[in-house]
């Protein structure tokens, strides 16, 4: 229990979220505080927030600054507030970064602002319509809840106007309330589904897990469509039972209506909702709600890990292979480790679930620190999709075409049979390469060390790091040649404009993510997709994660080598899993699936690996080749970048900091670099990259700190240092 409380005038030490080293000490205001209270106190001319961390301790000269006051919000708890420090020490953060993540909410502390609700009266409307009855009904059928107008008018189906109309006869009243409004609990019970005999022992696995309400991991593992949602639910409702609160983290891009939809058909109730399209209102709702343990369940992106939960008894990291739970700006971590982290603290359960793990779980589960529970078929009638290679060696294709003849033939085969076909290619825009005929120039970022992409939808050049845009050129930069800009290379956009002219008579769309003005017009794309919609899907990644085409049988890979070139020693493991990923979309429904993987390769592992579709021997491959060249999971990594205006500079750093090693020597570590960053440039700043290795028992972070420690950077220069990197660039 948190009971530690600091008298008034007793000397405390507060957190800030000011880029300060770490605590400051102040004295407790009149009346006292708790430790943990969230508090404003005076810094410099300013007052900011903080948190109580304990009890005052730095040197005292001149005079202490009292607390200004306590803010109204629920202490932050040990077990956060232990988090925070140790999440901190992994990733080398400075806590004030570290707390600035677990309060990134507006308005805290303020009174909860008021809105209009509207409720059932007890008039009777003067004039009846169809719409008039349908509010009623609404608000009838769920007696005793509030709306807002918006809400309200679209349970109805009608428009606000309707619901305004119904005010004056007292049929509906209008009251005012506070905007932060608690979750509805859920039902664990409200509709629960048969299951299959695999899945109601995964099911009970997981809830002991849950109601032994001890620190425990469970990977969860199975192909797309095995049933792991339904699985993890159980889980979900086990917590609710326990009384205790429950997280599900998905990619950002996988958070979708149709999975929120899913979870209230399943506990009749809506959970909350934490990613970056939620608006602020409703995100300081949220905060607020989860601080006082009135928001049950909550579905969000990886920052949600840092909500303040005071009873949190189950995190569900959905799709944990998926690297965009690397967060790789700012604090660099991954919040599937965090997870695991949190979960050891708060003495919870957490479930990793993937179909294609990544190589570091696959491992822990191996050794036995994870649990693991193996779902292998796909729920009811569904099979997985036949995979094939297709040797592009073989194929007669001209210099603009990049759909092979075969390819086309089997797919026109499925079209015709009014069945879905999807032609995956994991790039953005229309061409990668815009290049002048007459000189060679290729158009590159101003401020980057890349090149400018054509995006013919949007009618600009863009660049993949910065965001920069440019118009497309029609003279040459470099020559002043007119008209002979030529683009090279395929993008998504130019794929849909083959797949148009190859098959004529279909509906192709194109699913990439910058297609869309916002996520609200992807999703509806999306789910007239899936009601059938379209014939030929032309998509990125973007259609590789989570969603559902019933009617799609098959899946045609542009370039199933693309991921193969880089020197990222994960290259193969991506590969892997987004082929499968992207394989799994075909045939979930009772339609049997093909993918076709086009390939210059045939005879690469990988290929080979994923056509197999004998996953453990992949990993095992993967596994021994990693261990002996005592690379992640076997040994640790840690990348440095440095950034700055001045090259040369960064390089010298860059060198003393090699030279002067003894630190990472004394736990068997190892420095490569300086060298330039193969993104050697972004937005006009300059990148040295160093690489440090050692064995996974050292003590790597203290002996990073001691290494870096001697570094005196300028204000315009940074040193960012990224344990556990999952990017090389
Ligand atoms: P995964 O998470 O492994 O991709 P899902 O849990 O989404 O799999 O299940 C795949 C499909 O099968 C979904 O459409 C889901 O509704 C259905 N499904 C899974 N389990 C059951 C069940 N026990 N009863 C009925 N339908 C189920
Ligand atoms: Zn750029």
């Amino acid at each position: 229990m948190e009971t530690e409380f600091f008298a008034p005038n007793d000397r405390i030490a507060v957190l800030t979220t000011q880029p300060l080293d770490g605590a400051l000490d102040y004295v407790a205001p009149e009346g006292g505080c708790f430790l943990g209270a969230f508090v404003e106190v005076p810094l410099g001319p300013r007052r900011v927030m903080g948190v109580v961390w304990g009890a005052g301790q730095g040197d005292f000269n001149g005079k202490l600054r009292a607390v200004h006051r306590v803010l109204d919000i629920p202490l932050m708890r040990a077990e956060l507030r232990q988090f925070l420090e140790r999440a901190a020490q992994y990733t080398l953060t400075p806590m004030p970064a570290m707390l600035r993540l677990a309060t990134r909410v507006p308005g805290l502390g303020k009174p909860p602002s008021m809105r209009k609700i509207y409720r059932l009266g007890h008039g009777a409307p003067d004039r009846m319509t169809d719409a008039r009855r349908r509010v009623l009904e609404v608000l009838q059928e769920y007696n005793g809840l509030s709306f807002t107008l918006g809400e309200l008018a679209e349970q109805a189906g009608t428009s606000s106007s309707v619901v305004k109309g119904m005010l004056p006869s007292g049929a509906i009243l209008e009251q005012e309330a506070p905007r932060d409004l608690p979750f509805a609990p859920l039902d664990p019970d409200y509709a629960h589904r048969p299951l299959s005999d695999g899945q109601a022992q995964a099911a009970q696995a997981l809830s002991a897990a849950v109601a032994a309400k001890s620190y425990k991991t469970v990977l969860v593992q199975g192909v797309t469509g095995s049933g792991k949602t339904e699985v993890y639910l159980e889980a979900i409702a086990e917590a609710q039972r326990q009384g205790r609160q429950a997280l599900i983290l998905l990619p950002e891009i996988a958070l979708s209506g149709a999975f929120l939809d899913r979870v209230e058909a399943r506990f009749g109730a809506k959970p909350a909702e934490w990613h970056s399209g939620v608006t602020m209102t409703e995100r300081r709702r949220v905060w607020t709600m989860v601080a006082a343990g009135q928001a049950p369940l909550v579905i969000g992106a990886r920052s949600a890990l840092f909500l303040p939960f005071p009873d949190l008894g189950l995190i569900v990291v959905d799709e944990e292979h998926d690297s965009s739970y690397k967060q790789e700006d700012g604090v660099r971590y991954n919040a599937r480790d965090m997870a695991v982290l949190r979960a050891s603290i708060a003495q919870s359960t957490t479930v990793l679930v993937s179909a294609t793990p990544s190589l570091e779980t696959w491992v822990n589960a191996q050794a036995g620190k994870y649990d693991k529970l193996v779902l292998n078929e796909r729920f009811g009638p569904a099979i997985m999709p036949k995979l094939s290679v297709l040797d592009m060696r073989q194929e007669k294709l001209t210099r603009q075409e990049w759909i092979a003849p075969s390819t086309v033939d089997m797919a026109q085969e499925r079209v015709n049979k009014g069945e879905q076909v999807l032609f995956f290619l994991n790039r953005r825009g229309y061409a990668p390469v815009t290049m002048c005929r007459a000189c060679g120039h290729q158009i590159s970022c101003h401020q980057c060390d890349a090149r400018m992409v054509e995006h013919r939808f949007l009618k600009q050049l863009m660049c993949h790091q910065c965001g920069e845009t440019a118009p497309i050129p029609t003279v040459c930069p470099s020559c002043a040649a007119e008209d002979r800009m030529a683009v090279v290379g395929p993008g998504v956009e130019r794929l849909a404009e083959e797949a148009s002219l190859k098959f004529p008579t279909s509906r192709v769309v194109t699913l990439s993510s910058d297609m869309f003005g916002s996520a609200r017009a992807l999703k509806a794309e999306i789910a007239t997709i899936a009601e059938g919609g379209a014939d030929v899907i032309v998509g990125t990644q973007l259609v590789a994660k989570g969603h559902n085409f019933p009617n799609l049988t098959m899946v045609g890979v542009i370039d199933a080598d693309l991921g193969l070139h880089g020197s990222d020693m994960r290259a193969a493991e991506r590969t892997f899993q987004l082929m499968r990923q992207v394989s799994g979309r075909a045939g979930r429904a009772d339609k049997p699936g093909v993918c076709v993987l086009q390939t210059y390769q045939p005879e690469h592992p990988v290929i080979q690996a994923i056509v197999s579709g004998d996953e453990e021997r992949f990993w095992h491959t993967e596994a021994q080749q990693r261990e002996a060249l005592n690379m992640p999971p076997f040994g640790r990594l840690v990348g440095l970048i440095l950034t700055g205006p001045d090259a040369d500079r960064l390089f010298e750093i860059g060198q003393r900091l090699a030279q002067n090693d003894m630190a990472l020597r004394r736990i068997g570590g190892q420095v490569f670099g300086p060298a330039a960053a193969p993104i050697a440039r972004i937005k006009n700043a300059y990148r040295v990259r160093l690489l440090v290795q050692a064995p996974k028992a050292a003590q790597i972070q203290a002996a990073i700190a001691q290494w870096i420690a001697p570094v005196r950077l300028k204000n315009t220069e940074r040193l960012s240092v990224d344990i556990d990197p999952q990017s090389f660039y």
